[in-house]
């Protein structure tokens, strides 16, 4: 029956998409993949998958291609945003909004072609600040949502996109679901550039920091910030049962193990096997205090909850940031316990749908759509210096 669906799924050059095209593809259905970026940057490309990519075919802010995706779909996936980890996001709040356009037209589209199901990947992001002040929190529930208060810009967009979600299921029919991802991490994301996530980014540093030679890392902020991390496999597993279940409200999908970031430190250093000076950044991008996912409702509803430890999740994902750092810098292998099992710390692992190409580029920037005009910067008028000018010369004149 699957088999014979066509299903389309947005972000597609990214970490998830990726993961989630192998996964449909793998399935027997038909998979239209989009990403505005060019194919030569996506993280996987599957190539039983029909590809759409690039800012002609693949942008969804453009309404045109939004049709053109979701003409005769039966499914949609709307991963596509414009987004990183907290470097990212707290510098960048325009463009995190911007991603509305995405969302509006891919839902506006869906509902115009009937469309059965659309899935929209939401975010913990979306949860009231004010509950996330301690580093001892309580786990997030649903409801914590309102009354809204959500991270600035990034979260606030998606807020508004799980509304829209919800009042385009009541108003025209469109069978919309919603999960709010808390930090997925695993191969092939990004790891590098100003858009990785404290996962990837400290994996890297341990690496770094080995093979240089240079014991040492910067942690942002005092460390004590608390998190919990979904493995990539679990996010696919939660991404299929809810986008198929009857749940009809916003859904944490995320794992409820909580660990500070020096303790995320300390994982990745017992991975590389060394013990690093450590340089607290307190002026950083370091988001909220504590948060954590209350998998309570998605127990309830589904019998199960992200369930990969985070050792487990952050070794696979070290020994991949591994391969990628000494292939891109030709380095040297860091350590003997970082070789990958897969390629003998040879080549990166070529998995299903790997884009060997796209370690070495970075080069794709996103910015305000073609169209909409980018913002100008105002110079200031030297007003004072005119009249101080013209003040002058007619003195000496
Ligand atoms: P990612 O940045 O790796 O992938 C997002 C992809 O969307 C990128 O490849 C980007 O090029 C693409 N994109 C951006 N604008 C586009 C546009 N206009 N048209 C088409 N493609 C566009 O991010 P990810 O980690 O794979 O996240 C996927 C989704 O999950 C996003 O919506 C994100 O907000 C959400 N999410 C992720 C996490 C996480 O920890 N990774 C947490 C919460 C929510």
């Amino acid at each position: 029956m699957r088999g014979k669906l066509t299903v389309v799924v947005t972000g597609a050059g990214g970490f998830i998409g990726g993961h989630l095209v192998g996964q449909l593809v793998r399935s027997g259905v038909k998979v239209r993949a989009a990403d505005i970026k060019p194919l030569a940057e996506w993280y996987q490309v599957h190539r039983k998958a029909e590809n759409h990519a690039g800012p002609r075919k693949g942008d969804c802010r453009d309404f045109r291609v939004c049709r053109t995706l979701c003409d005769g779909a039966d499914e949609v996936y709307q991963l596509a945003a414009d987004m990183g980890g907290m470097g990212f996001i707290e510098n960048n709040k325009a463009l995190c909004m911007l991603s509305v356009l995405t969302n509006t037209h891919m839902i506006l589209a869906a509902q115009e072609a009937g469309v059965d199901r659309f899935f929209y990947a939401s975010s913990a992001c979306v949860y009231n600040a004010d509950k996330q002040k301690n580093v001892n929190i309580t786990a997030l529930k649903e409801a914590d949502a309102y009354p809204g208060l959500p991270e600035d810009g990034y979260g606030w967009e998606k807020l508004f996109s799980e509304r829209m979600c919800r009042h385009f299921r009541e108003d025209f029919g469109i069978n919309t679901r919603v999960a709010r991802f808390h930090n997925v991490y695993g191969p092939h994301g990004t790891w590098e550039g100003g858009r990785e996530k404290a996962p990837a980014a400290i994996c890297r540093k341990v690496i770094a920091a080995i093979i240089t030679g240079r014991h040492e890392i910067e942690i942002w902020g005092d460390g004590n910030q608390t998190r919990s991390f979904m493995y990539i496999d679990d996010c696919l597993k939660g991404i299929d049962l809810l986008a198929h279940s009857d749940i009809l409200e916003p859904i944490n999908l995320g794992s409820s193990e909580l660990v500070s970031i020096n303790e995320l430190v300390s994982i990745a250093e017992r991975i590389g096997g060394v013990t690093l000076r450590r340089h607290y950044k307190l002026d950083a991008p370091k988001g909220v205090a504590g948060r954590n996912s209350d998998n309570t409702k998605i127990h309830e509803y589904l019998g199960w909850e992200p369930d990969t430890r985070l050792r487990v999740g952050m070794e696979r994902t070290y020994r991949w940031i591994h391969d990628e750092f000494t292939a891109k810098y030709t380095a040297k292998t860091a350590h003997k316990s970082s070789i990958s099992t897969f390629t003998k710390g040879s080549h990166p692992i070529p998995g299903d749908g790997y884009n060997p190409a796209s370690q070495h580029m970075d080069t794709w920037t996103q910015g305000i759509p073609a169209g909409y005009g980018a913002p100008k910067k105002r110079a200031r008028k030297p007003r004072v210096v005119k009249r101080a000018k013209a003040v002058a010369r007619k003195r000496t004149a």
